[in-house]
């Protein structure tokens, strides 16, 4: 076997043999052939695609290539959730205190943010003291105490998956959804939970803005991971506007906690609550804990109100070294002072928001990553107000900019401006939960 013929194979659209796909993955993993080679062959895969069958093999030779946690001896049923990934996405922060409330174990391993969308590892190094590495005992460990924990993907799990993403991300090969589907599966698989939910975002600030091709990586998650043994679900979400008001790192784990205090559920933005309670509610039962859909539902609402979320999350903090201050509205976060407030240019309904531009405004700020070295500002942060279908008058107040630079401010401002469609005639707010599929 070599790795030229298998490329010209894929180039012809010839369905690869199991035998031929692990070469692939352990060659390249062991750095047996070239850069270039893998290059070719990720656009081969890009234009022919792959079967089924080509897709749960690539995953397996990428989890393979890894360590895979074991959390068969956990007390409870284990469950996770994956977000494509959007803006203001801060729904982990919630969900998985709120999960381990409800008696599930969340293990969770997390990534970066990049470009426009924000990563949940990042908001959590907001917090002084978090730990985010661990070696794998102890993170089982933690979750099995506490009920949660959310830790940094260490180069032990699917080390192929990131020599693999480092190489699509300079081939355009990233918006493929076979290799897609391999790389989220071959991590989510390795943390070991029983039950993986998927959000699946679409819309202006989603990496894949169509439904239609949201649908078939759906399909492709699905069936990858009920190969594996795991109860899937998946559920689209609209990522046409920002999510909740906060984004950015500090102001969004803020704004997540504090939607867990008590009576935090109350003032907490809508589209938040909603889609977080969708997801656990879809933890809850398709892990069994509560098979009736609007029981499951009534489980987490009790879990939240009851304040049981809130003291799961101050004691998985802990237990990973953060340092919070319940006492505090900013639980003692630190967040740039506010120095602009972005006022509404005219009069009407809010009708369209670009949104990637809103999460490339934070980069202005110096709070996004452009390239995986830049630097990241955690206490820089834009609170978007308004929601599609809100009637605004001139002068009205659009966001709230945080930061230490009046011209990074104004840079950030313009562009937010410039994504923001208004209309005279009514329009209708966002659906947020667009469908299901399991
Ligand atoms: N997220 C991943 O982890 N991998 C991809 O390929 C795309 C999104």
């Amino acid at each position: 076997m070599n790795i030229l013929e298998i490329i010209e194979a894929k180039k012809l659209g010839r369905e690869l043999t199991d035998a031929e796909i692990e070469f692939v993955v352990t060659g390249f993993t062991a750095e047996a052939f070239a850069d270039y080679q893998m290059s070719a062959f990720l656009m081969a895969v890009w234009f022919r695609g792959m079967t089924p069958a080509e897709t749960a093999c690539l995953t397996g030779a990428m989890l393979r290539s890894g360590e895979e946690l074991d959390t068969g001896g956990m007390s409870a049923p284990t469950a996770d959730k994956h977000s494509t990934g959007g803006v203001g996405d801060k729904v982990s922060l919630l969900l998985a205190p709120l999960a381990a409330a409800c008696g599930l174990k969340v293990p969770m391993l997390s990534g970066r943010g990049l470009g426009h969308t924000g990563g949940t590892l990042d908001k959590l190094e907001a917090i002084p003291g978090y730990r985010i590495h661990m070696d794998n005992d102890e993170f089982l460990g933690l979750t099995e105490k506490v009920g949660c924990a959310i830790i940094g993907q260490s180069g032990s799990i699917a080390p192929a998956d990131g020599r693999i993403y480092a190489l699509r991300d300079v081939t355009a090969t990233v918006d493929c959804v076979p290799l897609i589907t391999a790389s989220i599966m071959s991590k989510k698989l390795a943390a070991g939970p029983g039950t993986i939910v998927i959000d699946l975002k679409t819309g202006s600030g989603a990496f894949m803005d169509d439904l239609n091709r949201a649908r078939e990586l759906a399909t492709a998650l699905v069936a990858v991971g009920k190969l594996y043994g795991r109860r899937m679900s998946v559920v689209f979400s609209d990522m046409a506007q920002p999510l909740g008001r906060a984004v950015g790192h500090a102001n969004e784990t803020i704004e997540a906690f504090a939607a867990l205090r008590p009576g935090g559920r109350d003032t907490a933005p809508d589209d938040l609550v909603t889609l977080t309670e969708d997801l656990v509610g879809e933890m809850v039962r398709v892990a069994g804990l509560e098979p009736d859909p609007k029981a499951a539902l009534v489980r987490v609402r009790e879990a939240w109100t009851s304040g049981g979320a809130f003291e799961n999350m101050l004691a998985w903090v802990k237990a990973q070294g953060g340092e919070l201050d319940p006492d505090r509205d900013d639980f003692g976060l630190s967040v740039a002072p506010l120095i602009m407030e972005l006022e509404s240019p005219e009069s009407g309904y809010l009708s369209r928001v670009q949104c990637r531009q809103v999460g490339l405004s934070l980069a202005d700020l110096g709070g996004a990553r452009l390239t995986k070295e830049d630097p990241l500002d955690l206490t820089a942060g834009i609170d978007f107000l308004p929601k599609v279908g809100d009637k605004l008058s001139r002068g009205d107040v659009l966001a709230r900019i945080y930061g230490t630079d009046k011209a990074k401010a104004a840079a950030a401002s313009s562009r937010i401006l410039s994504a923001l469609t208004f209309s005279e005639a009514p329009t209708p707010a966002n659906d947020l939960i667009l469908d299901r599929y399991e």
